[in-house]
């Protein structure tokens, strides 16, 4: 059979790419390696009853209409908002840091204006160089230093591996810090999860009679499905053979626990920057709603090797990004690839990014 695109990665980017080409005629062959759709965003339901996120848990939240109206033709969505507590100092806080944070770990009841006045000092009473260029200087710059090493210091050491110094300032992006008493982790106003998981969601994506799929299918290992175009969002290091270098890329070990109990812990994810090992505790009833005698938790280990999660903001990984992304244009101007997502554009997206990236880009071309 012949194919007009050949979409390596059944995650959620190829699969909206997949659906794009697919809905304007043409014919696509989708290329998975693992023998389930929906990449990292899959789940499933477990011997509890409960839906679990195979790779960590996935919380879908958006600013962008189009993309909430895209996503919910393929499923509908819960209401659920995002709150997380963290592990500081032996108690439970609510995370980002907010108003109700800082009253409670320093033992004050200060207005919303008055937190502001106090962060203003806790910078002020901070070291800080008078232009950043890193993580920890774009935090401090926020919430200065005391709930910097609070909060953020050891849980980003654990995460990547690295000091903060060493760090792009943009992650500091992902957190917010808020003067009021909003406690949810996302702001945005459109947010939830899919009511029947990711996986029926990418299910439902792929659903599409111009669309063929094999899964169990390592595309590295057999290259010879030929279209006039590729979308590709594997490893984009590995795409090129590692021309320029190997890229950095983090993994986790994953620790899934069922328990005899009903309930686990008071929130759906404890984050731990300070203590124990691993980075966070995820009770997934809590994300889901789902009800149960006992409960599924998960440990979150980062480390190094195995399967490549997270993307490693330092500069020798910009820098080297770069210079793949000079190949990356050259492929996509000459209109024979396409790259799309997390792996491939070596972007911390969030679900909604890839997918806006992967609408983008698949439209340019058709
Ligand atoms: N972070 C932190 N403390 C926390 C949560 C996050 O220092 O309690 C920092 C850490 O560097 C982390 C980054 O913020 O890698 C992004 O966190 P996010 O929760 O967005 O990570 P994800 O859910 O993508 O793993």
């Amino acid at each position: 059979m012949e194919f007009d695109v050949v979409v390596v990665g059944a995650g959620l980017s190829g699969s909206v790419a997949a659906r794009e080409f697919a809905e304007r005629g043409k014919r696509v062959l989708v290329v998975e390696r693992h023998r389930h759709v929906a990449g990292h965003c899959h789940d499933y339901r477990d011997d509890a009853g409960i839906t679990v996120h195979t790779y960590g848990p996935h919380i879908f939240h958006t600013v962008d209409a189009e993309v909430w109206r895209y996503v919910r033709r393929f499923s509908e969505f819960s209401s659920y908002q995002h709150r997380v507590l963290s592990y500081a100092d032996g108690n439970l806080v609510p995370f980002p840091i907010n108003r109700l944070t800082i009253n409670q770990v320093f033992g004050l009841a200060l207005s919303s204006e008055e937190v502001a006045a106090f962060l203003e000092a806790e910078r002020e009473a901070s070291d800080l160089p008078e232009t950043s260029a890193n993580y920890r200087d774009a935090v401090v710059a926020q919430v200065g230093e005391r709930l910097y090493a609070m909060f953020f210091r050891n849980y980003t050491r654990k995460q990547w591996n690295r000091e903060p110094e060493e760090l792009a300032p943009e992650l500091a992006g992902r957190i917010p810090v808020r003067t009021n008493a909003d406690t949810r982790y996302f702001v945005d106003p459109y947010q939830g999860l899919p009511l029947h998981g990711y996986t029926r969601l990418v299910e439902n994506l792929l659903d599409h009679p111009g669309i063929s799929l094999l899964l169990g299918a390592d595309w590295f290992e057999a290259k010879d499905f030929h279209a006039p175009l590729t979308v590709f969002t594997g490893e984009l290091d590995r795409f090129f053979d590692y021309r320029f270098g190997k890229l950095e890329y983090r993994s986790l070990s994953l620790d899934f626990r069922t328990l005899d109990v009903e309930s686990f812990q008071e929130a759906s994810v404890v984050n731990y920057p300070n203590d124990y090992e691993w980075t966070r505790i995820t009770e997934f009833k809590k994300l889901t709603g789902e009800r149960s005698p006992k409960t599924t938790i998960l440990y979150e280990y980062p480390k190094a090797e195995g399967e490549p999660y997270y993307v490693v903001p330092s500069k020798t990984n910009t820098e080297m990004r770069e210079r793949y992304m000079v190949e990356v244009k050259r492929l996509e101007e000459k209109g024979s690839h396409l790259f799309i997502g997390r792996l491939a554009e070596y972007k911390y997206y969030n679900m909604d990014q890839a997918i806006k990236s992967a609408l983008s880009k698949a439209r340019s071309v058709v």
